[in-house]
């Protein structure tokens, strides 16, 4: 199977070329990085501190996506956007793993999904997938008199907050729970904020240093405390699933997956 790479001089993208290139049965069919990138014309595999792959970065997204069967994406949201239209076009499987995607965003991605298959997760990790069941299955058992809280900790880098997965959380916790997210989450808190509203389903957000991503879910109540982490120390739980994603939706029809789709959760 051939797998493209977008975004290939990212964090992510670095951790994907090294994934791929040891993975049987999959060969990288191009590396794709910004028309301003320097490290365009390089060699994919010495970029990500491996031998020469004989596979040079370009800026052509286009055909990126008609030469390969698949192309794993984890840079921004507009740039995912103008991807999954080339997706759609060749019938390339697109696995996305961006965060910090709209609500309108994701109504464009559904749209593309009508024509091939792309697999959207904030969180391709199968430790962060688990949790979400967790979570949600805790929010359906605990009453709202347990106050749901989710902390998450990430590197200094990133550029969204709450992180995608802490959304991710939260909404299944909103799930289990029967309410609607948006009606319930307060993403940040600032100044006099008055009494923590029973019911809500509060986020706070930390960054620093290289944290890969840390995360957890806190129920808390009058008396006790139930805490529920997750906690990455390597990259490739991340691109592990999303090769894993590529690969299996190989025989899938057109439509819009999650990670859940593709762990049978
Ligand atoms: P990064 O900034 O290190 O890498 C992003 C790369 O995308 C950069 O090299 C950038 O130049 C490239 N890019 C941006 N626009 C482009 C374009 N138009 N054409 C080609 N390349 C383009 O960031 P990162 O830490 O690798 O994270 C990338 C994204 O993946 C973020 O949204 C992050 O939150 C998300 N992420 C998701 C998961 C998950 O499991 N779903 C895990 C980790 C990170």
């Amino acid at each position: 199977m051939k797998i493209g790479v977008v975004g290939c001089a990212g964090r992510m993208g670095q951790q994907l070329i090294r994934e791929i290139t040891q993975k049987q049965g999959v060969t990288l069919s191009g590396a794709v990085e910004r028309a301003e990138s320097p490290a365009l014309g390089k060699d994919a595999g010495i970029l990500a501190g491996i031998d020469a792959l004989g596979v040079e970065i370009s800026a052509d997204r286009e055909a990126l996506f008609k030469n390969s069967d698949a192309v794993i994406d984890f840079t921004s949201p507009e740039n995912t956007l103008h991807c999954a239209a080339f997706a759609a076009k060749y019938n390339t499987i697109h696995v996305i793993g961006t965060t910090g995607m709209t609500e309108e965003h994701k109504q464009q991605l559904a749209v593309y999904a009508k024509e091939t298959r792309i697999i959207w997760s904030a969180n391709m990790s199968i430790g962060v997938n688990i949790l979400q069941g967790l979570v949600e299955k805790a929010a359906a058992i605990l009453d709202d008199s347990y106050d749901i809280e989710i902390v998450e900790m990430h590197h200094r880098h990133k550029v969204d907050a709450p992180s995608g997965t802490a959304l991710m959380l939260g909404e299944a916790a909103a799930r289990g729970r029967g309410v609607d997210f948006k009606d319930h989450a307060v993403l940040s808190r600032e100044g006099i904020t008055g009494a923590r509203e029973q019911g809500s389903i509060g986020f706070a957000t930390l960054r620093g240093g290289d944290v890969i991503g840390d995360h957890s879910v806190i129920f808390a109540a009058e008396g006790e405390r139930i805490e529920i982490t997750h906690k990455s120390s390597s990259r490739t739980i991340y691109t592990k699933g999303a090769v894993r994603a590529a690969t299996w939706a190989k025989d899938k029809p057109a439509g819009l997956y999650s990670m859940k789709d593709v762990l049978g959760l």
